[in-house]
């Protein structure tokens, strides 16, 4: 097999790798270049110009940065992602009104996927993503996995997916974290702890600022809101992710405890809105109630008219998402228009990628002689691995 990182190997986001044989020809993730507002492809002749040359892409997950140029690859590539990864991206898609992405089909977790003579399985893992996959690839007794993003402080058991996972020839990991000190990241269900304590401490409004498609992270607030006797609400953008997430995640169409609002700038949605029936509440009924409301910096004239239906003092912000976000004008103002407003911003996040002693653990379980790393700007971090080799080239064939 030959391994080809188009992009991705020495930054993070950006991911396109080829798999070859000497008969087929696969991709492994398309993504777009993290804070690039107008995606272009790169110039890779059969893949998204000239003529077709790839046999099928495969979707790790539905971050921008690996399904991003989903859309420019050529029509008669087959493209196949996670079942739930699919209906979520779509979901946020159709939403925003956007084309929604088409997919030749899904792969399932540890179901045997062939392409001419390749095997690929994918393992479920975990990440900040929801549906999130690592793929193991195999062909004529050589064999490689590609991590995609993943972590091991998540919901899904990481010794679970260490015990399944084969040992390989070469492991194609991400290395995000890699330039942090190392510590010990909280888990999900430890923030999950500490935000029914913060919470507790207030008996105002709160308000959670978290990424929609961060599932994860939706069951954690969910859980919360439940232990603190609040109800969680959802607006419409939320909603329609959470009820494509599937059946067990916390949405208001099953879940009797979430309610669904529709804010200002929502036009001409408000047949959608009718389409959540009782779950659907007004500004009026969310000032008389004890909840945590999950919001957006766009939101802020819907909150403003809150907070003239209510007082907002004793009330919290959550603030759920990577602290450098808070440069970002938008978010910048919007903290601060909560600030004026009475609400204390309290930060709770944990990271969606491995730390240093779960890529650690990995090494050890799959064994690889070699490694190429991506996803990362450490990759010198990896040299440490003395009898393995460290793959900093672009083509490596084993
Ligand atoms: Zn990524
Ligand atoms: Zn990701």
């Amino acid at each position: 097999m030959t391994i080809k990182i188009f992009r991705g190997q020495n930054q993070i986001g950006g991911s396109i790798i080829e798999v070859s044989s000497d008969s087929t020809r696969i991709i492994l993730d398309a993504g777009t270049e993290l804070e690039e507002i107008e995606p272009a492809a790169p110039l890779i002749e059969g893949l998204f110009s000239g003529e077709a040359s790839y046999d099928a892409a495969f979707i790790s997950h539905y971050h921008g940065d690996h399904i991003g140029l989903c859309d420019k690859i050529l029509p008669n590539i087959p493209i196949y992602i996670g079942k739930a990864a699919g209906a979520v991206t779509n979901a946020a898609r159709k939403y925003m009104r956007k084309p929604e992405y088409s997919f030749a089909g899904y792969y399932e977790p540890g179901k045997p996927f062939t392409v001419g003579d390749l095997v690929l399985t994918p393992y479920l893992c975990d990440h900040s993503a929801f549906d999130a996959y690592m793929f193991h690839i195999a062909c004529d007794g050589k064999s490689l996995l590609y991590t995609g993003d993943f972590r091991s402080h998540g919901r899904k058991s990481f010794h679970g997916l260490l015990k399944r996972l084969p040992s390989v020839d070469v492991l194609i990991t991400e290395g995000t974290t890699l330039s942090r000190t190392p510590a010990t990241p909280v888990t999900e269900g430890k923030l999950e702890q500490e935000a029914v304590r913060a919470i507790s401490e207030y008996n105002g409004p709160v308000f959670v600022l978290m990424a929609a498609t961060n599932i994860d992270r939706l069951v954690s607030m969910y859980k919360a809101a439940r232990r603190t006797n609040r109800v969680l609400l959802q607006d419409l953008y939320l909603a329609a992710v959470s009820t494509a997430a599937g059946k067990s995640i916390p949405h208001p169409k099953d879940f009797s405890d979430i309610g669904v609002f529709l804010t200002n700038g929502a036009d001409g949605r408000y047949e959608e809105l009718q389409s959540y029936g009782e779950a659907k509440i007004s500004r009026q009924n969310i000032a008389k109630l004890n909840f945590v409301m999950c919001v957006r910096p766009s939101m802020r004239t819907y909150i403003e008219k809150l907070s003239d239906l209510m007082p907002f003092d004793n009330g919290v912000l959550l603030y759920s998402l990577w602290e450098g976000y808070k440069e970002n004008e938008d978010m910048a103002t919007f903290l601060a228009f909560m600030q004026k407003k009475g609400v204390k911003v309290d930060s709770l996040h944990t990271s969606g990628h491995a730390d240093s002693s779960t890529i650690d653990a990995l090494i050890r379980k799959v064994q690889p002689t070699a490694i190429i790393p991506v996803h990362t700007e450490h990759s010198d971090w990896f040299d440490r691995y003395h009898d393995i080799t460290i793959v900093k080239n672009q083509v490596f064939s084993f």
